[in-house]
């Protein structure tokens, strides 16, 4: 096979492009396409030899796209209109114009990619953008999968829910029997599609994916706002052993007072944060708000271990605000670097910011970008 001519579309700060390169097929990035100035100098500062292109999609013709000739696109179109805090705008919101605008030149180009790769939120799944994309998919002629997976899944111990298609133009099979449905997990070579069971928890890391009945036991709080459910899940991550845990995601040497919560932080948020251990093989996931807000943006790192959550937490009611505090202290409560949120993500160590990018820019970035090993298996599964 020669080497894929590949246009990446939303670049970002290339989470598409390095699963490209960890996936072992030969391609190179003709085009990568993003109007965010500060993804971009990181995509350049990172791929100096990629054509980067600083401007709308909407404002590309097809004869452009025609010029670039094509095999496959990668895609992360905005997921704000999908998501419930993007208030679900849809195919009304603006930022759907660009994607909607590559679903009309689909059917023009002068020769259709080979293969197509979207990634998305959960929530997409039951959007109208997503009908679009099918109806356009399937008037083209492509063979498509649609898969809901998290980094949970390939062992990395974060939780990222996102929805992922993969299609094919024919002639062209994939090497598993594709199904209508949304899968949960990773499809298996057709041989043994016969004798694999269908998975039943798509994200064990997923809060709302935990649709069951609680019961009056069950929904009793603990401590911290937990109840035992919230326990019984939280360790029932940990104890799984195909996952890693969060130490081998660590920076060696971090400047730990850096990344300490201040006290208004902990006072104010305490009860809320998720919180984990390095022995833990579980974390939330990281939005682009990580660092400045706590609430439901990702984990913090409890960098203290002779102290007891449970005990810190248990105390808190009965006391004063210095006393909380100095209990709260004891944790050495931190926020996970950029660097290390990156490990997570599965970006190589030669993954690198640019020096004038500043934290608050960093965590922003990576919020809005992928888990590349869950990419690079899809690459994979794409192609092969
Ligand atoms: N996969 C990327 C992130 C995608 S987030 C990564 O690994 O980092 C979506 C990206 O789409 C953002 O970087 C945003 O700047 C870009 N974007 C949104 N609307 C766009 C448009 N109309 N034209 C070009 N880029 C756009």
């Amino acid at each position: 096979m020669g080497s894929l001519r590949v246009l990446e579309l939303y670049s970002g700060i290339g989470g598409m492009h390095y699963a490209l390169k960890e996936s072992g097929v030969p391609a190179q990035v003709v085009a990568a396409v993003d109007i965010n100035t500060t993804a971009n100098q990181i995509y350049r500062h990172n791929f100096p030899d990629t054509p980067l292109w600083p401007k709308t999609i909407e404002g590309i013709t097809l004869d452009d796209f025609n010029k670039l000739s094509f095999d496959m696109i990668l895609m992360s179109p905005p997921c704000q209109p999908f998501t419930r805090i993007g208030l679900q705008g849809d195919v009304a919101d603006p930022r759907t114009k660009s994607f909607l605008y590559i679903l009309d030149l689909l059917p023009r180009l002068a020769r259709l990619p080979h293969y197509i790769l979207l990634e998305n939120v959960k929530g997409f799944e039951t959007s109208s953008a997503r009908e679009c994309l099918v109806k356009t998919l399937k008037d083209c002629g492509y063979t498509f999968q649609e898969i809901m997976v998290s980094p949970s899944s390939v062992g990395i111990p974060n939780s990222r829910l996102r929805y992922f298609l993969i299609a094919k133009a024919s002639p062209g099979s994939f090497s598993f029997q594709t199904s209508s449905e949304i899968l949960d997990s990773f499809p298996r070579p057709a041989e043994n599609t016969s004798d694999s069971q269908k998975p039943t928890v798509s994200d064990p890391f997923c809060p709302s994916t935990c649709q069951q009945e609680e019961n009056a036991e069950e929904s009793r709080v603990l401590y911290k706002l937990e109840t035992m459910k919230d326990a019984q899940r939280k360790s029932n991550q940990n104890s799984n052993l195909s996952v890693q845990q969060i130490q081998d995601f660590l920076e060696l040497r971090t400047e730990v007072a850096r990344y300490l919560l201040p006290p208004k932080v902990l006072l104010r948020y305490g009860v809320l944060m998720d919180i984990v251990r390095p022995t833990c093989r579980r974390s939330v996931c990281f939005t682009k708000a990580y660092g400045h807000y706590v609430e439901g943006t990702g984990s913090v790192l409890q960098s203290c271990m002779e102290t007891e959550l449970e005990s810190v937490f248990k105390a808190l009611d009965q006391q004063s605000e210095e006393e909380k505090l100095q209990q709260l202290l004891k944790l050495k409560l931190r926020y996970f670097t950029p660097r290390e949120i990156a490990n997570l993500m599965g970006f190589p160590q030669s993954f690198a910011f640019p020096e004038q990018i500043s934290t608050k820019q960093q965590y922003r970035v990576l919020g809005n970008s992928l888990n590349v090993v869950v990419v690079t298996r899809l690459i994979q599964l794409l192609v092969s």
